[in-house]
């Protein structure tokens, strides 16, 4: 876990670029050792480092009368990050954000010939650091560095979230989720302990931790026939569907997200919160039909178009079902209704859902249209985009806002493609 930073062409570059009167030493190397908690560095010339704490969690070391001859570098050790600028032309500053609280008294600052050492103490509790969390067959595969910890799962009133907490765990700064399709949130306590939230079916039984050599590994209970590893099915107590399904894969598509938050219509309200609530329904609605669903994104995230067309294509979905919220100009709240859209071969799935919709909301039809969005051109299954009502519309806005009204949009939805795939099957 030790990383040296040299740089090997200090001499070429302070030779080429003219050296400020004031700066008379040079920065050369750092190294940030995050098993004995200390970073040290390396200056061409004496300088005296001035250490402080700031805001309980950086350790800032200004280095006077010391050039950082290149751009501002930032590197991340675990669940620390090390920043390197020049601050002020005249000083070099070294930032270490640590993952826990430390104060001054718990710092030491040591010379070691032109070099010096900075160390400080760390609070012992927290010495498990959650590195990743990977799908792996049908569960989840928690990768940890440090102590293995005994974590305890329990689960939501409404059965349909599943809590992990792990105890004496700091959440690594570069930490992969690589749990798709499944949602998972991870949630840092303030008292050193983290929780992981998965999204599972009411229906499913409790899932459970065990301890394997790559790490926390949690899986459902074993099934007399294993699930396949994109869905979530839950047959065991929903009535057998109409006819089987089993080939069919729903990939929804919630717009938006992120730094990009859609349309924003009366009251505030945002396209990418009902868009993604909404498809978050649906996704319920058809596992709990057995229907494998694949969501393009779980969580309030940046996630361009291109990269959504490429999954739908990787998890070979039989449907693309993209879901946004209209708007017009806020003067214009008269203007109210759904409309569904098709490319090329997603008409008869767009009029389904459209149908389903209108029926289940009673909303303004506003028509089944063809248009060239990029997400219905791009995706070679077919494909539909649904306008689930106006953010800006009188009527629309403060149904949209109400998770009564969404819940009905998504059974509409969820209606609509279940009918439209039936009809595939019969084919
Ligand atoms: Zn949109």
């Amino acid at each position: 876990m030790q990383r040296w930073c040299v740089l090997g062409i200090v001499g070429l570059v302070s030779g080429s670029i003219a050296l400020p009167g004031w700066a008379q030493a040079t920065l050369q190397s750092w190294r940030y050792d995050p098993q004995w908690q200390r970073l040290q560095f390396q200056t061409d010339q004496p300088t005296q480092p001035q250490v402080q704490v700031v805001q309980q969690q950086r350790l800032v070391i200004d280095l006077p009368a010391t050039r950082w001859p290149y751009p501002q570098n930032e590197q991340s050790f675990g669940t620390a990050t090390v920043r390197v600028a020049q601050y002020q032309p005249d000083v070099t500053r070294l930032v270490v954000a640590l993952p826990h609280v430390i104060s001054t008294d718990q710092v030491q600052l040591q010379s070691q010939g032109n070099g010096w050492i900075v160390a400080w103490s760390a609070p012992p509790a927290v010495r498990t650091v959650l590195l990743a969390a990977q799908r792996q067959g049908r569960g989840i595969l928690l990768r940890l560095s440090g102590p293995t910890v005994v974590g305890r799962v329990t689960r939501s009133h409404d059965r349909q979230w599943l809590y992990v907490d792990l105890p004496n765990t700091a959440v690594s700064v570069g930490f992969q989720d690589q749990t798709r399709p499944y949602n998972l949130r991870v949630e840092t306590g303030n008292s050193g302990h983290v929780r992981l939230v998965l999204e599972v079916s009411s229906n499913d039984p409790d899932w459970q931790l065990f301890a394997t050599p790559q790490g926390l590994l949690l899986q459902p209970p074993p099934k007399p026939a294993p699930a396949p590893v994109t869905s979530r099915p839950s047959r065991t107590t929903s009535p057998a569907p109409p006819l089987p399904r089993p080939r069919y894969v729903v990939f929804l598509d919630p717009g938006h997200g992120g730094s990009d938050p859609g349309a924003i219509g009366r009251g505030g309200i945002r396209e990418k919160d009902i868009v993604l609530d909404i498809s978050r329904r649906v996704a319920r609605l058809l596992n709990a039909q057995g229907i494998r669903t694949v969501v393009s994104r779980h969580r309030d995230v940046d996630l361009d178009l291109a990269p959504r067309v490429a999954l739908a294509e990787r998890v070979n979905a039989t449907v693309f079902v993209s879901i946004h919220a209209n708007a017009l100009h806020l003067s214009r709240p008269e203007v109210n209704g759904v409309e569904t859209y098709y490319y090329q071969t997603g008409r008869w799935l767009a009029r389904s859902i459209h149908k389903n919709v209108l029926k289940t909301t009673r909303a303004s039809d506003r028509g089944v249209r063809r248009a060239r969005f990029y997400v219905l051109r791009r995706s070679s299954m077919r494909a539909t985009l649904v306008e689930v009502g106006y953010v800006t519309g009188a009527e629309d806005a403060p149904r949209l806002a109400s998770a009564a009204y969404r819940q009905k949009v998504a059974e509409g939805i969820a209606q609509g493609i279940i009918r439209y795939l039936d009809n595939l099957a019969r084919q």
